[in-house]
């Protein structure tokens, strides 16, 4: 028998409705979990317990009485602690933000809080999602539970390594090269990273505005799909979000791959991958051909500059999005008088290495007599990567490649190196150019109890079709998983 933590969302929801365990014994249980394995972890930048509980009985008094409850009645979840959250601090990892209290609550949060989810606490991540490994938090690392050695991913760690112990039953992260994908993979469990405007970014804390991606990160792919479709949509606070209807993307797991195409990169699967990573997908290979799958290789010739193109547009952008943090509006506030040292000493002292990096870099490549050279080209570069990307689509239903090219590393191990750390980023960076969306999942175990993630990728709003494939995969090689 499980223990409730350990529950996936549809389980619980099912235990919930047949009235076998309450809201409140199924929080208090994710609360104890997080009180047992915060001192090792450090997954949580806050925990909100009296008021979960609040909720939770607030919940179990109207299924008593047979009230209409919401989709998702009673199951606890935690948030990236870069979401605006009415009465609770939202940091963004980052000293700048600290003890910042949002006067209102971003859309996703809203949409959930609608559905009755329970929210229990915000996860740590790298500032503003400036990271991989959740290593540049201004609040202490987050270790992976798989092996506390080693990093969780990042810049949704926080997150990636709460679901993976049970510190609530799912997550939001929030994704603008591979932030939900990465801590999904070295934590082993499912991230989505939804075609940009699938999902409001409304009260999201900014870091590239035409890439950030708001969603979902659970135990499986049921779960992921059926938290997709209570977050997704059209939202009038979000000019970027589309019209583009909502499915009901839990509903369409097990139909047949027989005959569909699955299109390998080969670049993807070259010099840098590692071994147990290219096993991992290899195998995947295997999976889809026995359900039926015609496996094509595809060549993506332009990958090699997808990380150059796309952090100078990230940086870019980010830099003009943090110009926002001054001390006068929000959060940190150097004591001087000046207004002008203000805003200098302020930034001096809120912004950590990593967000200096950034700014600085960012504002370089967009400053006049630069511009041309850095931003403009990389948009140029991203122009072709989309070419190369949707051109695939047309021989291809998906394309599959490892989500990392390589396993978690040891914490502290390119702390260093940020290049190194940049270079992580190869397969999931791409993604955000070209704003498709694309799923990661685990393909596999190390014989060390590691997990290796596989991403999938689908054309733009073809949510379905990713969660159809990976639903798939996942029943094949469940028994295998750890
Ligand atoms: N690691 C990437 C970066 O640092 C992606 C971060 C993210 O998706 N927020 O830019």
């Amino acid at each position: 028998m499980k223990r409730l933590y350990e529950l996936t969302v549809k389980e619980a929801l099912e235990l919930l409705e047949s009235k076998e365990i309450t809201a409140r014994e199924l929080v208090q249980s994710c609360l104890d979990r997080i009180e047992e394995m915060e001192p090792t972890i450090h997954a949580f930048l806050l925990i909100i317990k009296e008021e979960a509980l609040k909720a939770a009985d607030q919940i179990d008094m109207k299924r008593t009485k047979g009230e209409p409850l919401g989709k998702l009645a009673g199951i606890p979840y935690s948030l990236k602690d870069v979401y605006s959250t009415k009465g609770y601090t939202t940091t963004a990892g980052s000293k700048m933000l600290e003890g910042y209290i949002a006067p209102y609550n971003a859309t996703v949060v809203e949409k959930l809080a609608k559905e009755d989810a329970i929210l229990i606490g915000k996860t740590n991540c790298d500032p503003f999602g400036f990271g991989s490994s959740t290593e540049n938090s201004a609040y202490g690392v987050t270790r992976n539970p798989l092996d506390t050695d080693r990093v969780p991913g990042g810049s949704s760690g926080g997150s990636g390594a709460a679901v993976a112990y049970g510190g609530g039953l799912f997550s939001i992260g929030e994704d603008t090269g591979g932030s939900i994908r990465c801590p999904a993979a070295f934590c082993g469990i499912v991230g989505l990273k939804p075609t940009y405007g699938r999902v409001s970014r409304y009260g999201s804390i900014a870091y590239a505005s035409s890439y950030d991606t708001v969603g979902p990160m659970t135990k499986d792919i049921y779960d992921n799909a059926l938290i997709l479709s209570v977050i997704a949509g059209k939202d009038t606070r979000d000019a970027t979000t589309s019209a583009e209807k909502v499915k009901p993307y839990h509903q369409a797991l097990d139909l047949s791959l027989k005959g569909r195409k699955v299109g390998v990169v080969k670049e993807y699967l070259g010099d840098g991958v590692d071994e147990e990573v290219k096993k991992a997908i290899n195998q995947a290979i295997e999976v889809y051909k026995s359900l039926g799958c015609e496996i094509v290789e595809v060549s993506l010739p332009y990958t090699e500059y997808a990380i150059a193109a796309y952090y100078v547009i990230g940086i870019s952008e980010a830099s003009s999005n943090l110009a926002r943090m001054d001390g006068i509006r929000f959060g940190h506030e150097a004591n001087v008088d000046d207004w002008k040292d203000k805003i200098i000493k302020t930034r001096g002292e809120g912004f950590g290495p990593e967000e200096k990096r950034r700014v600085m870099v960012g504002t370089y490549a967009l400053s006049t007599g630069y511009a041309d050279k850095y931003y403009h080209k990389a948009q140029q570069v991203r122009a072709i990567l989309k070419d190369d990307i949707l051109k695939a689509f047309k021989k291809v239903d998906i394309l599959l490649t490892p989500t990392m090219p390589v396993l978690p590393p040891k914490i502290g191990e390119n702390t260093d190196d940020p290049l190194k750390m940049w270079l992580m980023d190869a397969f999931t960076v791409t993604i955000n150019p070209v704003g498709v969306p694309a799923l990661a999942l685990p393909a596999g175990n190390t014989k060390d109890g590691l997990s290796v993630g596989m991403q999938l990728i689908g054309p733009h709003f073809k949510e379905d079709t990713l969660y159809n494939f990976a639903y798939l995969y996942e029943k094949s090689i469940k028994d295998t998983l750890n």
